[in-house]
């Protein structure tokens, strides 16, 4: 093929004219190689990128997941990441895909790794280090471990609930609102961490967000003692 591309930015819209302002240089003798003698129309083909599109840091993270599923079951990536883009598929009636020139937004990609990580807590596939969370499944991040007893720093099993972000303190836990505290789930050597670092301190280090929960939830969790 000797068809050109090249990155541009949209300029201007005006009816059926677009104007283009090239970012790479345009190369004047190709082209006068190419429609030497040419009397036809000359074409171009428009291709117009979605911002939408998911972002490295998604791509980045879903492996991770994978990754770690791999370890754990000895599964291979290429099987993995078909069952969880045909559950994808089965979950929203469309494909999707984490190749370079994929279709797929920031919030399918999302939706996958919510798939991913459901299949992550339900069946305890340990992850040593943490993960680089993208900002869009933090909280989903948080809330599963929570509700799961899964320290969401190293991702021990049975790990404690803990008042997070406001501290129980001397109130009686049994007829307190837990409903208006945030909660996290940590191990007992984090918990004792957070309380030894603090509050602030042990965010910065750690990035964890506390979630909030409804009080089914924290019935089902037996918060309330
Ligand atoms: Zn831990
Ligand atoms: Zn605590």
């Amino acid at each position: 093929m000797n068809n050109l591309t090249y990155l541009a930015k949209i300029a201007k819209l005006d009816g059926n004219k677009i104007t283009l302002e090239l970012k790479d240089e345009l190369n004047i003798e190709r082209l006068k190689t190419i429609f030497e003698d040419y009397t036809g129309e000359r074409q171009a083909e428009l291709f117009i990128k979605d911002p939408r599109c998911f972002t490295v840091e998604q791509r980045r993270f879903t492996f991770a997941l994978l990754q770690d599923i791999y370890k754990h079951t000895g599964q291979p990536l290429d099987s993995l990441k078909d069952v969880f883009y045909w559950q994808f598929r089965a979950y929203t009636g469309r494909n999707v895909s984490l190749s370079n020139g994929s279709l797929s937004t920031v919030d399918d990609i999302t939706t996958l790794d919510e798939l991913i990580l459901d299949f992550i807590f339900e069946w305890h596939i340990p992850f040593k280090k943490g993960y680089e969370i993208p900002p869009q499944n933090v909280q989903y991040y948080f809330y599963k471990c929570v509700m799961t007893r899964t320290c969401c720093i190293c991702g021990k099993p049975n790990a404690d609930i803990d008042h997070f972000s406001r501290a129980l303190g001397r109130r009686n836990r049994k007829t307190v609102d837990h409903s208006e505290y945030d909660f996290a789930a940590l191990c007992r050597q984090h918990h004792q961490s957070k309380h030894q670092m603090g509050i602030t301190n042990f965010k910065n280090k750690y990035k964890v967000i506390g979630v909030k929960l409804n009080n089914d939830e924290i019935k089902k969790l037996r918060i309330g003692g």
